[in-house]
């Protein structure tokens, strides 16, 4: 019998599942509560170990037409720019990870995933379709909607975000926790300054209490800024709110003249507060289980919250392809599979901001000149730091851990 999956969200990491459903041959349907696929005005960059599962999931192509492969990461010193590291991405990093490290921008990526779904799958997506809760039956999952309907499957993947009702309903309210960091976000589209001024690479400028990111997307048309500034408390109800250019300016305006001249250049700009969880011990519930950030939401400082979403998605479809009937245990057993490489990640991210965010000239000659010299000394050892994230394979793993389909 085809398995039957629903899906909840319709993000990065829901439609993930839902492709790799339709090549794993099941029935799949994903509910939207939006009425139509979005996502923010923003980059995201998509690690090599995701860009194996688009692959997989057949929208490698795609992806491909609508990103940028930078040449390098980087980092700088933001007040004086001054250079820190700088290794080799680009073709290097496709050949080392047998996959590319990607650049896109979120609409476009999505754009990719829901068309890509849709030509597979034409009636997989139901948009404007808010999940409220669900249940397990005897012979399933009822799943419920905002509009009083419901639908029955035999599995249910929660794909509904950090502020995931479907968590909510499995394990009762707790709010994600205020990481004591907001991010200023903006998009700013070419001008020769700017060309002058941003490399082409994945460049972090570090700092006091604060970090940035700049990156080019859509053939070097279009430059995304993230800057992340430790904050003591969050007042405001909404966690995203047009944030003022007096605030952007006092954040970032006084750093190096590239980053100034991207703060002047900015037009909107928009600042997030950002949450995250301690790993969670239990992900699953009898045939429902989470993926993406609604299990593990995590701080941007890696750049893989959604790589791991995207992971997520591969490795349930390929454990219930091979549940033999027991989909509870299928679930669980993704749900090991998964947890230790996710809560790593959790805990290196933040990690990660406190080398970024380095306060003091000690606490930075102590970070930053290891790497400086590591990188110049032994670069291919230096490279190499990020191997355990970059190089695993889940596609390879859950055939090694699930045995063939
Ligand atoms: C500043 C910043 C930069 C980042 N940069 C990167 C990066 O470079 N690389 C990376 O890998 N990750 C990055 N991340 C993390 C990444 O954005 C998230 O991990 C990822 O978007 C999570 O995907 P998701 O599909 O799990 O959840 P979401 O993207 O939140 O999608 C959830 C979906 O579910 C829908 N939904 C919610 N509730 C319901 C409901 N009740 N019923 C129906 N639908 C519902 C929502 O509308 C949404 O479409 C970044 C995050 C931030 C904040």
């Amino acid at each position: 019998m085809t398995l039957r999956v629903l899906i909840a969200g319709g993000g990065i990491a829901g439609l993930t599942a839902a492709l790799a459903c339709v090549k794993a041959g099941f029935n799949v349907q994903v509910f939207e509560r939006a009425d139509a696929l979005s996502e923010i005005g923003a980059g995201i960059q998509i690690g090599p170990n995701a860009a194996r599962v688009m692959n997989a999931v057949g929208v490698g192509d795609a992806l491909a037409k609508v990103s940028s492969v930078p040449d390098y990461q980087e980092m700088r010193l933001g007040q004086i720019n001054q250079n820190i590291f700088r290794s080799k991405l680009g073709t290097y990093a496709t050949q080392k990870y047998g996959a590319p490290y990607y650049l896109v921008h979120r609409a476009d990526f999505i754009d990719v995933l829901g068309d890509v779904l849709n030509a597979k799958a034409p009636d997989a997506l139901k948009l404007g379709k808010s999940v409220t809760g669900y249940e397990n039956t005897a012979n399933g999952v009822k799943l419920g909607f905002a509009d009083g309907s419901y639908v029955a499957g035999d599995v249910l993947i929660g794909a509904d975000g950090i502020h995931s009702t479907l968590r909510e309903a499995m394990f009762g309210p707790e709010k994600p926790r205020f990481t004591g960091n907001v991010v200023w976000r903006a998009m700013l589209p070419a001008t020769s300054e700017l060309k002058r001024l941003i490399p082409n690479s994945m460049c972090i400028w570090v700092g006091p209490e604060k970090h940035c990111v700049t990156y080019w997307l859509r053939d070097g048309k279009t430059l995304n800024f993230v800057g992340a500034v430790e904050r003591d408390g969050w007042t405001q109800e909404s966690w995203v709110e047009p944030g003022p250019k007096q605030d952007f300016v006092a954040d970032f305006g006084g750093w190096c003249e590239p980053i100034s001249a991207v703060v002047d250049a900015a037009k909107d700009c928009t600042r997030w507060a950002l949450f995250d969880r301690d790993p969670m011990p239990e992900w699953t519930d009898g045939n429902a289980a989470l993926i993406g950030d609604a299990c593990h939401p995590m701080l941007p400082f890696l750049a893989q919250g959604a790589a791991m979403g995207i992971e997520d998605a591969w490795v349930i479809v390929q454990s219930l392809a091979r549940a033999g009937g027991n989909i509870p245990a299928a679930l669980l057993r993704y749900k090991e599979m998964r947890h230790p490489r996710t809560s790593k990640v959790q805990n290196a991210a933040r990690a990660r901001m406190h080398s970024n965010h380095e306060r003091s000239l000690l606490g930075q000659l102590k970070t930053y000149a290891p790497m400086w010299w590591t990188s110049r000394i032994s670069p291919s050892r230096f490279d190499a730091r990020y191997d355990w994230l970059y190089k695993t394979d889940v596609v390879a793993e859950s055939v090694a851990n699930f045995g063939e389909a």
